[in-house]
């Protein structure tokens, strides 16, 4: 999959594009990111992509020529992708758009910078508009990068078996479970003996005792979105039964 980004500033996925899990996809030939710098598709000496907004106030507007022309000839590159502009006022970028992306022959990302882009290039040329969360970014390029970077991780190869995705937050309804690593003893704290004892079912059971844990402390919301399964009931009436042991003690 291609990930073609349109921006005034190319040099800042350099790095990314070249590191880590990214920069292997990259290598493979699993995915491509092709920085587009909008300002060569600029008109005049100073090739100029902003200017003022009709009806005053303050900060500038991404003029909408050399946008279209960036975007016009990215899409004709790349005539089955769709055209993803980066937006604080899109909807919000999750996991299940991951999914879906990962889907996608080519992505084109438009990145917005000063007080964003000319809506008539909203209105003719976007497919979609995303968030990544709601707060204001001064630009588009970091939302790309958190959005290609999420995206890869489905893309078939992209993950050695070592970084599997399958049991990441989000990837069913739960938080994902504690992780440890050596040391056994860090700082007087020990890894829990179940983790050392080679029985899979016992660690796999262990392991969703504290997947469940994590989302009820920390995203209890997902918990009242799809309610508990049985065997997660089981693991609820266990807590409480210690908890009811402590109080009556
Ligand atoms: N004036 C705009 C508004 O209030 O909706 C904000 C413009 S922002 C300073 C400049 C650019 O950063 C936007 O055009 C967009 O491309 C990007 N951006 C800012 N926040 C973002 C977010 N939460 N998600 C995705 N892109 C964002």
């Amino acid at each position: 999959m291609d990930f073609c980004v349109l921006t005034i500033f190319p040099e800042m996925l350099e790095t990314f594009a070249a590191s880590g899990i990214i920069g292997r996809a990259v290598e493979s030939g699993r995915i491509s990111i092709t920085p587009v710098n909008i300002r060569d598709y600029a008109q005049g000496r100073h090739k100029v992509t902003d200017d003022r907004p009709y009806g005053g106030g303050s900060g500038m507007i991404m003029k909408p020529e050399p946008l279209a022309a960036a975007i016009r000839e990215a899409k004709k590159r790349r005539p089955n992708a769709s055209t993803v502009l980066l937006s604080p006022q899109g909807r919000r970028f999750d996991q299940h758009t991951a999914w879906q992306y990962a889907e996608c022959e080519d992505l084109i990302f438009v990145c917005g910078r000063y007080e964003g882009i000319d809506e008539r290039i909203c209105e003719t040329l976007i497919d979609d508009e995303v968030s990544i969360g709601d707060y204001v970014l001064t630009g588009g390029e970091l939302a790309a990068m958190v959005i290609i970077d999420a995206v890869t991780r489905y893309i078939p190869g992209a993950l050695g078996a070592k970084d599997a995705a399958e049991f990441d937050s989000f990837s069913g309804s739960r938080l994902e479970h504690a992780h440890y690593t050596r040391p056994r003893d860090f700082e007087g704290m020990e890894v829990p003996e179940v983790l050392l004892s080679g029985n899979h079912r016992e660690i796999e059971n262990w392991r969703s005792e504290s997947a469940l844990m994590h989302t009820l402390l920390k995203r209890p919301d997902l918990l009242e979105k799809t309610g508990l399964t049985d065997r997660e009931k089981q693991i609820v009436k266990k807590w409480c039964r210690y908890l009811e042991s402590l109080v009556w003690e």
